[in-house]
């Protein structure tokens, strides 16, 4: 049976690609092949910008409140498909469906803070600047936004931006990831029976050669990116030479700290997420363990336990606790970092690699894994894994955890589990990454917070959501007036 082939979004209609290259979507859990997706050229992200121009002044020109409302609309048809946008997801991303229902909505509470446009976008006045002088400062909207997305959050994460963008008067281009197509085409399915009106929201599907259309076209004038920090870096650099506004959000190597101190029991479930949640392919996702002072042999035994005790499956089963990875490649990539944990010296003491799921042996399967033993230099306490593998680096006090946490290029988030109001703070005061959690596994800001790390975690400065992403979204033209 011939597989469905995603299309691109252009002015309100479905549209093939000019492409003749295809990519294939995988079932991560079974190992098939569910669909095709065209990797678009620049001819299609040429004609999605268009469209987008053509729909700019009409668009920026209707009030706000207007704009909000088509909002409210999407935000009940996303409630009305819920179910269907979250099993799409898991069909093709792998991870467990009651993650995927999370997901969705924190997709969808996204829509619901952009809707506060008419509060959020409000510039500021001063009278009397000078003498019979008054000074305004509008926010304005500025053109046509793009985004450019990873695979490991297929619905969510394009929408920490979009929403924003097009409240404030924009219109969108979006490139989800080659990898997850589906998921996008479901919600631009049900977007489209909103009736937004043609050229304010568009997509495009494809790989490198629609990001390089996208980062190079003199008609967008601000790129959002969320992917590896490699990308980031380069989307980065290209958007600065092409003059582009651009917030690039990539990887991480979280820490979790546990303080001698910490209810283990009751960490316990909050952390096993941490690290085995979305099968580790989280950018929140812990990745070093780093038990403190005595605590290390009784946290390590619980620890290893409870991950001994995850139930690995198909992520449609509601029984199941932790899917596979994305794709055959990325399996042999995180086998490539435990073969190299094993050679630089570690210690395997739970070894996923062999892992087996009953009915589905072709599978992209991982199983949970730890290493104890890992010294802060290796290769596996340094580079983003992005599977469920835990590095266990044990510090003797605060000042190594601190010491070991600001040493690594990344700075995407860190967490600390104590009863103590004096550690956490020293803690979170103290270290770089710049979302933390205290006692929480995952510490992610939602819709009304600002999203996104430090150093080598992010390049630019206005992260994802937020009130800070209207700045993003708008440019302030301040009038300074005299009527005499
Ligand atoms: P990726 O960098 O491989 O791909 C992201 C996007 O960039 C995709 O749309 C892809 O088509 C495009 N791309 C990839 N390589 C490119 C190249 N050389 N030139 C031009 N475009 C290119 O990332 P991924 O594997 O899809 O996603 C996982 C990564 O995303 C992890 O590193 C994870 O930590 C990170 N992530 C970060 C956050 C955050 O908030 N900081 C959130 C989610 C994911």
């Amino acid at each position: 049976m011939a597989l469905p082939v995603m299309k691109n979004y252009i002015n309100g209609e479905w549209v093939e690609s000019e492409s003749k290259v295809f990519g294939d979507v995988w079932n991560p859990a079974r190992g098939e092949k569910i669909a095709q997706v065209a990797y678009g050229t620049k001819g299609d992200v040429d004609r999605a910008v268009k469209a987008a121009r053509a729909a700019f002044w009409e668009w920026r020109a209707t009030p706000p409140l207007s704009r909000a409302r088509y909002l409210f609309r999407l935000k009940d048809a996303f409630e009305n498909n819920f179910e269907d946008i979250a099993k799409t997801l898991t069909r093709e991303q792998g991870k467990v469906i009651d993650e995927s229902r999370g997901e969705v909505r924190r997709m969808i509470e996204n829509v619901e803070h952009a809707t506060g446009v008419t509060t959020l976008m409000c510039g500021y006045t001063l009278e009397d600047i000078a003498k019979d002088i008054d000074c305004k400062g509008h926010r304005q909207p500025v053109g046509v936004f793009a985004a450019i997305a990873p695979y490991n959050f297929p619905a969510m994460v394009p929408w920490w931006f979009l929403p924003y963008a097009i409240v404030s008067g924009n219109t969108y281009v979006l490139k989800p990831s080659e990898q997850v197509p589906m998921t996008q085409t479901k919600i631009f399915e049900i977007l489209d029976s909103v009736g937004f009106p043609e050229g304010v929201v568009n997509m495009v599907h494809g790989s490198k050669e629609v990001v390089n259309a996208i980062l190079d076209h003199p008609d967008i004038a601000g790129v959002s990116f969320v992917g590896s920090s490699p990308t980031a870096k380069y989307i980065y650099e290209r958007c600065g030479a092409t003059g582009k506004r651009v917030q690039a959000l990539g990887g991480a190597k979280n820490i979790v700290a546990v303080m001698p101190d910490a209810k283990l029991d009751a960490a316990m479930p909050s952390l096993i997420t941490s690290y085995y949640g979305c099968s580790g392919q989280r950018c929140l996702s812990g990745s070093i363990l780093t038990p403190v002072g005595d605590v290390a042999d009784a946290l390590l035994e619980k620890f290893t336990e409870a991950a001994k005790s995850i139930q690995m499956g198909d992520g449609l089963d509601e029984k199941t606790s932790m899917g596979p990875v994305v794709s055959a490649a990325h399996k042999q990539r995180v086998l490539g970092y435990i073969e190299k944990g094993i050679a630089e010296g570690a210690k395997l003491i739970l070894d996923g690699r062999n892992a087996k799921i009953t009915d589905l042996p072709n599978g992209f399967f991982v199983g949970p894994t730890i290493f104890d033993q890992v010294r802060p230099d290796m290769t596996i306490a340094r580079e983003e894994i992005f599977g469920p593998v835990v590095s266990v680096v044990r510090c003797k006090n605060m000042n190594e955890v601190v010491e070991l946490i600001n040493s690594r290029g990344f700075a995407n988030a860190a967490c600390i589990y104590t009863s103590s109001g004096a550690a956490a703070r020293e803690f979170k005061y103290r270290v770089k990454p710049s979302m933390i959690g205290v006692n929480i596994g995952i510490a992610a800001p939602m819709s009304f917070f600002p999203f996104g790390g430090a150093g080598q975690s992010m390049y630019g400065d206005t992260k994802g959501h937020g009130q800070e992403i209207f700045n993003f979204f708008t440019d302030t033209k301040v009038v300074i007036e005299r009527w005499l």
